[in-house]
């Protein structure tokens, strides 16, 4: 089978990765097709099945852990397990392609640690606590609850930054796109 690179962007939630991987999809030199996480969390309004996630239920989501079906997966939230099946990679390298990742920043070292050489692991990092925070509102996807638990996970997921290869500040989306791209096209044309 044909191996393709592997493109990670981790970031706290807010920051504007999904923006940042969204626009890459549809650059076609970078020959990219997404990484459709399992997540055991309800759809979100507009959110497709089977496109954005494998939405799948707790208990079905637990028989892949035990069946080792998992590269990475973890419990993000409480509750809320998120991962990525290993035959999502299989069908992405049986198309010929690079696989690009949204995931969270545990999940996406995890995956720089099993394919060192195949794999660019990008930081996506906001302007501050109090943008991300501003971000989520506005979003307003999530009740305040929720938001408020993604925020305290942020500070520490922003300490994680150091270990991946790449930082993109996040502070301008176009410059942030402009960058990502040029990062991605030299990763994925070595
Ligand atoms: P959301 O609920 O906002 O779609 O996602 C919550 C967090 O879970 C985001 O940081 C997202 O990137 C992360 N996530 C999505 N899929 C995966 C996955 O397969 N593995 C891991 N570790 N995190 C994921």
């Amino acid at each position: 089978m044909n191996k393709g690179k592997l493109i990670v962007f981790s970031a706290p939630s807010g920051s504007g990765k999904t923006t940042i991987v969204r626009h890459l999809l549809g650059k076609e030199d970078l020959n990219l097709e997404f990484s459709i996480s399992a997540a055991s969390r309800d759809p979100r309004e507009g959110e497709i099945n089977g496109k954005d996630y494998y939405f799948i239920s707790l208990e079905e989501f637990k028989k892949h852990i035990k069946a080792e079906d998992f590269l990475e997966w973890e419990e993000v939230y409480r509750d809320n397990f998120y991962g990525t099946l290993k035959s999502e990679i299989e069908r992405i390298w049986a198309l010929g392609k690079n696989v690009i990742f949204d995931i969270d920043v545990a999940g996406g070292l995890r995956i720089k640690h099993k394919f060192p050489e195949q794999t660019l692991a990008v930081f996506v990092k906001p302007p501050s606590v109090d943008e991300l925070k501003r971000r989520l509102k506005e979003r307003s996807t999530e009740s305040e609850d929720k938001i408020n638990m993604r925020i305290a996970k942020a500070s520490v997921e922003l300490a994680t930054a150091p270990q991946f290869d790449v930082i993109i500040k996040n502070y301008d989306l176009p410059v942030a796109l402009q960058e990502a791209h040029q990062l991605v096209k030299d990763f994925v044309s070595k």
